[in-house]
């Protein structure tokens, strides 16, 4: 069952396989959010209690969402704890996604698998959320 202890052990999972190099000096949370179809995951740093937290979309419970989908999902989000977003380590780029520096870090850590798969599924999930709007449309 995909609930927030299963999240919590991908997270666990994903970090100590290809983050073992980045140190946790605050508390990170992560748990599943309202069912977004566009945004699949967020990070923010509560400055006040200085904890993390990532939110997963509710559409990822379902399990016809392959693993490595959730698990790409998780690992973006890891990338801007690494890079100093919503997390305490230094600041490597004016902004989060600049030119590139989440695919390039998901390569240099040994993640292309997930990259290659969310790539595979986001191309069908495109087409089926066209139809689905479409429909409603109607
Ligand atoms: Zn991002």
């Amino acid at each position: 069952m995909r609930d927030n202890t299963w999240l919590l052990s991908r997270l666990d999972y994903l970090w100590s396989k290809h983050f073992a190099d980045i140190n946790q000096p605050n508390r990170v949370f992560i748990r599943f959010g309202r069912f977004a179809r566009l945004r699949f995951g967020s990070i923010m740093l509560d400055r006040k209690s200085d904890s993390t937290y990532i939110t997963i979309t509710g559409m990822f419970q379902d399990v016809k969402i392959p693993l490595e989908v959730v698990d790409h999902t998780i690992a973006h989000e890891l990338c801007h704890y690494t890079h100093g977003f919503s997390s305490p380590h230094v600041r490597l780029h004016k902004y989060p996604h600049e030119g590139g520096v989440i695919k390039k870090e998901m390569e240099r850590r040994g993640m292309t698998y997930l990259y290659k798969t969310y790539r595979l599924w986001i191309r069908g999930y495109r087409k089926e959320l066209k139809t689905y709007y479409r429909r409603r449309r109607i």
